[in-house]
């Protein structure tokens, strides 16, 4: 008896008992030879995750929003032109967040469900004077994941700075920074990476640290200017004490244990078995009839799920009624049509107890709803993908 209930929304997640176990520890001083170590296998694990091997990694308090920021803020001088790839509401949080540093945005964007067409993202780019692309690998407001490997190409061709939101895919889906030239690889602790909120992570290449120190204007936010980090970050790396803002000492300490767990699955590995995962989820969702946001398997995600409520189904008394057999879902978040349908994450240890749980769940909630399915066949369909 774990006495709650199985979390499965697009983050925070569950997390694996030694990042528990982890946090639950005394504090520890942050400048204790200790917490130094830690810190700096830290960093050096996200090299390795990110699979940026050169790139300058950052461990920061705070949400995924001040990921955003980190970069946002940095990268951005009054003027400057900025184009976003939008795939839904945290690439229009983006556009947002990027205007109040002066930059002009454009934004590209696509109805819930599909990916910007590539085409249009480089007629744009053509037209040149943009200094820095941003998108969002998986959108999780769509489920809607877009490729990286084209966009760090036109980054590289137009030499405009590229900016990937991970927030929801970054040890899950696959995402190898530096092969694919992308500058910023940013994401928040809560969600694959398996951690719980707090921890606001990026990495960033060695030519968007050049456009920073380029910089002519100040950065225009104190806490997240790379000018109070850089020096900290370098200084765990060569294992000496440094300060700028108190670090999230536990948080810092459970999130080097997930990495090593990252790590010792195998990042392959882990992309592979993420694949599986959301292939099983949208074939058990389709068994039952449902239909879902992504409007095909290519741009489908597989740390979240996005299916749409079936005709005569009230969202709230499903979730109520998926929730009292043990499993939490969430709701939809698009401003376009957050009524019409729910979210299932699947990402980090999840496992596939977990998954047949939840399925069973939606299966038996859906059927008392009044909406006749086969909760059996549902979960056939996702364990002949796991
Ligand atoms: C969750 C999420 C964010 C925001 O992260 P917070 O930790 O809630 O601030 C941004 N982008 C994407 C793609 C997300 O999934």
């Amino acid at each position: 008896m774990k006495g709650r209930n199985l979390l499965m929304i697009p983050g925070p997640v569950e997390f694996s008992p030694s990042v528990t176990e982890a946090l639950s520890r005394p504090t520890d001083s942050h400048v204790s030879p200790s917490f130094i170590n830690t810190f700096g296998e830290a960093l050096e694990k996200m090299r390795s995750v990110w699979m940026a091997p050169d790139g300058y990694p950052f461990i920061l308090a705070g949400s995924g929003t001040l990921a955003m920021d980190s970069a946002g803020s940095n990268l951005v001088e009054q003027g400057d032109r900025v184009l976003v790839i939008s795939s839904g509401y945290f690439g229009d949080r983006y556009a947002e967040l990027l205007k109040r540093y002066g930059a002009r945005v454009t934004v590209i964007s696509a109805p819930p469900g599909s990916v910007p067409d590539m085409s249009a993202v480089e007629d744009e780019l053509k037209g040149g004077g943009y200094s820095l692309m941003t998108f969002t690998h998986v959108d999780t407001s769509t489920a809607v994941r877009v490729n990286p490997v084209p966009v760090g190409e036109l980054g590289e061709k137009y030499g405009v700075i590229t900016v990937l939101d991970g927030v929801c895919s970054v040890a899950a889906e696959e995402i190898r920074q530096q092969e694919c030239g992308i500058d910023v690889v940013l994401t928040a602790s809560q969600k694959a990476v398996g951690v719980p909120p707090g921890l606001a992570l990026l990495v960033v290449s060695e030519r968007a640290m050049e456009k920073w120190r380029n910089r002519k204007s100040p950065v225009g936010n104190y806490y997240a200017d790379w000018s109070n980090w850089l020096p900290v970050m370098t200084a765990y790396l060569e294992r000496k004490p440094s300060y700028f803002g108190t670090p999230a000492v536990n948080l810092v300490e459970a999130l080097n244990v997930s990495l090593t767990e990252i790590l010792a699955e195998g990042m392959d590995a882990r992309f592979y078995r993420h694949r599986r995962i959301g292939r099983g989820i949208r074939a058990a969702l389709k068994s039952m009839g449902l239909s879902q946001i992504p409007e095909n398997d290519s741009v489908s995600a597989n740390t979240l799920s996005a299916p749409y409520y079936p005709e005569g189904v009230e969202g709230p008394s499903f979730l109520k009624k998926v929730a009292a057999l043990g499993v939490t879902l969430a709701g939809g978040l698009h401003p376009a049509n957050r009524q019409k349908y729910f979210r299932i994450g699947h990402m980090g240890v999840a496992a596939g107890n977990d998954l047949v749980s939840t399925i069973a769940a939606i299966g038996t909630a859906l059927n008392s709803c009044g909406y006749k399915t086969d909760t059996g066949a549902a979960v056939n369909a996702l364990i002949a993908e796991l």
